[in-house]
């Protein structure tokens, strides 16, 4: 680990200071220090130090005071950046300045005088940079605005006349609209007289009817007529006696100073920047970001309070800004609804990236969820996009960069809704859509406005080489946890920043939201006064212990229930591809490689033997055989990082290599059968008694749905699980693997896991029976996130290690499974 000037050494292992989280080891810190967060906290103090450095603090004005006038005198000791004004009594201001050495000059002279006005004038204090009071302060003022809307829906008379007091709320009044339409007006004259016949479009939340007070301006310099003015006029200036254009003759004119034809992003951003600093009154802050994903540069402007973007690239998104306030004119649920659960979910911390890219979901998403549910409801509240280009005229065609954004431009040409649903079931029925939707195996597609399977996003498996050259095949979306296809550029995956934290996030909430909307107090409003609808449904979200399991007690009863998940990314190529080709049936194809690999992670990685139910009848209490058993979360937390540490690993018996090929070694147990000790078992049903159940014979069965099931039954001999987590971490050491201690449970590889099995068993030459069970495997998806369910039955377990082997499969398998399906 490097020595970080932030990090400090505590008794339970480091804390940054700047971002205010405790890490638990080194390789933690490495990666935190690395991590966005830290980077952005970190050039953000960088920035802040500068900015204090190029500033001077300024008493002795007046209320009426104006940042004009200030910016008026102190220009003349060098270029003012910002001004700050004290805005409760008018008596201070901050002058940032470009550079440092303007600062020298003010402080140089000795006295000031601005409009009669005597100033004082201090180099600016430094204060600490702390990011967890601004955090502070925001919450406390997002819960003063919750409160007060709090209040004004419970008065509300229903969830409907909530949901429209959402928006009013929240939308932007007519002053806003106002000031931004003044605003673009001005950029619009301003740039014309600097890139003759350029257009200014806003697209985005300002003008799509989604957006919030204070929400940012994004706005799209279209230069392509620029591009054709500037062509003309070279043409014309090399053609002698032809006229020239006064724009492109002028001397000021900055297209002297760059060929559109052949300017990089970044050129053009710089130029756009230089005007907006320049010749913008109002505009501060502004900074291009020419290596963004979409170039663009940031502005605030200081009176309407805004920030804003300006891209000069980004077509798509003034007709996909159009295709939104098209829908909005379709049907008037859709506002209330995008409002709503916008609302919703920045409260639950699931939408609004602090800092423009992250692990959240983004409102434009979000947006399109809602309008995904909307499609898919019975009858359909919004047609998809599909049949919107059916609906347009020839007229109406319209190709962006390739893709199809046609639709109709008018509302009238769509047929309105079948669809009755009012506002309050519609919100609950979000929430229910959401809360099982399988994000695994699906694709949201608001273009055909059904699931897609993930699989038809699979590239083509590439020809067989016959000496042509293979055409490459069309990039598809990024699949990610989450895949929201674009309307309209159909290779974009608009969820695809999504952690997978915040999907299980999103899906929670959708649940714990679901279970709220059938309760009385959503429905119903309350005659004492109480909190209702909305506003319970507003509540943030409350941190939750990890591992707690959620709600209090849940932790106890669990079902001995665990789940490998499908996940198509994790797989290798040529399985993707093998899916690919399944069709609908990929779920079933993919089952029976879990299946496979399953077995061979119980019997060649762990080392247990199979064995047949009928070995252990009446071996087990029934009370600790059922379904559930109780569980102990902390001992639950300690196996799933990898066994028990207080339990010394024994000496590693000699071995070659830790990447000893996996397929040649055999299960060191397989065909040993023990003598168990006669507990009381479960009943077994006679069907079940009769299956045969040993692996190795097994015919692929059928669930009652007719869906691919399998079952086992196993022995297992040797505590594999106990101290697991250190005898890998010495293999890895001794392999000289310097991440040792960070590693996970599948973290050496299948290879390794082996191992670390040999290791144990070797501990204990002659070993005593622990448990035999029995596990059955299903797959689950369309409905629900696809994954192959497991659910274990113990059938013999005299010495009490059945949980304590449960606990450490519920990490180990689904990880080790899926190392070996990539295998
Ligand atoms: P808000 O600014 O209130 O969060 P917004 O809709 O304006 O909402 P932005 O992130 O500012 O969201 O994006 C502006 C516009 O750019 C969107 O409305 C949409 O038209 C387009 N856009 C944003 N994100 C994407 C994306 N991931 N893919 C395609 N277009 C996008
Ligand atoms: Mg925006």
């Amino acid at each position: 680990m490097e020595a970080h000037p932030d990090i400090q050494t505590t008794q339970k292992g480091f804390r940054c200071t700047l971002c205010d989280v405790n890490l638990p080891n080194g390789p933690t810190v490495d990666a935190h220090v690395k991590g966005r967060k830290h980077q952005n906290l970190f050039r953000l103090r960088a920035t802040r130090k500068e900015q204090v450095q190029n500033s001077v603090f300024v008493s002795g004005i007046k209320p009426n005071t104006l940042s004009t006038h200030l910016i008026n005198y102190f220009q003349q000791f060098g270029p003012v950046e910002d001004v700050i004004m004290d805005k409760e009594k008018g008596s201070y201001a901050i002058v940032e300045f470009e550079e440092q050495a303007s600062v020298s000059a003010v402080l140089q002279r000795s006295e000031h005088v601005m409009n009669g006005l005597k100033l004082r004038i201090k180099q600016r204090e430094s204060k600490e940079f702390k990011v967890v009071l601004k955090r502070k302060q925001d919450a406390k003022n997002a819960h003063v605005n919750l409160d007060a809307l709090s209040q004004e829906l419970c008065r509300a008379a229903s969830v409907n006349e909530q949901m429209l007091r959402v928006v009013e709320s929240f939308q932007l009044n007519e002053n806003e609209r106002n000031g931004r339409e003044l605003l673009v007006k001005l950029l619009q004259e301003v740039f014309t007289e600097f890139l003759p016949d350029c257009e200014i479009h806003p697209f985005g939340s300002t003008v799509n009817t989604f957006g919030v007070h204070s929400c940012d301006m994004d706005l799209f310099l279209d230069l392509e007529k620029t591009r054709s003015f500037q062509a003309r006029s070279k043409t014309s200036s090399e053609q002698p006696g032809e006229g020239q254009s006064e724009d492109a003759r002028s001397e000021d004119s900055i297209l002297s100073d760059i060929d559109l034809s052949t300017a990089t992003a970044a050129e053009v951003l710089e130029l756009v920047a230089a005007v907006l600093r320049k010749c913008v009154p109002g505009v501060h802050k502004v900074q291009p970001l020419p290596t963004a994903r979409l170039p663009v540069v940031k502005f605030s402007h200081r009176n309407l309070n805004l920030h804003g973007d300006i891209t000069i690239k980004n077509r798509l998104a003034l007709r996909n800004t159009r295709f939104l306030q098209l829908c909005s004119e379709l049907d008037s649920r859709l506002r209330p609804l995008v409002f709503t659960v916008r609302f919703w979910a920045k409260q639950k911390q699931l939408a609004g990236n602090p800092f423009g890219g992250g692990p959240l979901l983004n409102n434009y998403a979000l947006t399109l969820m809602v309008m995904f549910f909307l499609q898919n409801r019975s009858p359909p509240v919004l047609p998809s996009v599909d049949q919107l280009k059916n609906m347009a005229c020839e007229e109406e065609e319209c190709v962006i960069e390739g893709w199809d954004c046609t639709f109709p431009s008018q509302a009238i040409a769509v047929p309105p809704s079948k669809n009755t649903e009012d506002l309050c079931t519609l919100l609950a029925a979000f929430f229910s859509f959401y809360a099982t939707f399988d994000f695994s195996a699906s694709v949201l597609s608001v273009r055909e406005a059904r699931p897609v399977p993930i699989t038809s996003f699979l590239p083509p498996a590439a020809p067989q080489s016959d000496g042509a050259r293979a055409p490459k095949p069309p990039a598809g979306p990024r699949l990610g946890h989450m895949t929201v296809l674009d309307p309209f550029e159909l290779r974009h995956n608009v969820a695809g920043n999504l952690s997978e934290r915040t999907l299980k996030s999103f899906q929670r909430e959708c649940a714990d939201a679901e279970k709220y909307c059938r309760s009385l107090q959503y429905q119903r409003k309350s005659a004492k006064g109480k909190s209702w609808g909305l506003v319970r449904l507003f509540a943030p979200r409350c941190p939750t212990v990890p591992g707690a399991g959620g709600k209090p007690g849940e932790g106890k009863e669990r079902r001995l229930e665990l789940s490998v998940p499908f996940r198509l990314a994790a797989l290798p190529d040529a399985v993707q591809r093998q899916l690919g080709t399944a069709g609908e049936r990929f779920r079933e194809q993919w089952f029976a490689m879990v299946r496979v690999a399953l077995e061979r992670v119980f019997q060649e990685v762990l080392g247990c033997s199979p064995a047949q139910e009928e070995e252990f009848e009446g071996q087990m209490d029934t009370s600790a055989s059922s379904d559930t058993v109780a569980m102990d979360t902390a001992k639950a937390e300690e196996a799933s990082r990898g066994g028990d540490q207080s339990e010394a690993a024994a000496a590693a018996p000699s071995c070659s290599s830790a990447d000893a090929s996996f397929d040649s070694v055999t299960s060191p147990q397989a065909g040993q059968k023990r003598a168990f000790t006669s507990v009381e078992t479960s009943p077994a049903s006679p069907q079940e008694k009769r299956r045969r159940l040993c692996p190795a014979e097994e015919e692929e069965e059928e669930g009652a749905d007719g869906a691919p099931s399998a079952s086992w039954c196993w022995v297992q001999r040797h505590p594999v699980w106990a101290g697991r987590r250190k005898v890998r971490r010495d293999l890895l050491k001794a392999r000289g693997d310097s991440d040792a201690g960070a590693c996970q449970p599948e973290g050496g590889g299948v290879a390794m896991e082996l191992l670390v099995t040999r290791h144990i068993t070797a501990k204990q030459p002659d070993p005593h029976d622990l448990v035999a069970f029995k596990v059955g495997a299903d797959v689950v998806g369309g409905s629900e996130n696809t994954r192959a369910v497991l659910r274990f039955t113990p059938l013999c377990d005299h010495k009490g290690h059945f949980q304590d082997f449960f606990h450490f499969l519920e990490i180990f398998l689904p990880k080790t499974t899926e190392a070996f399906l990539g295998k």
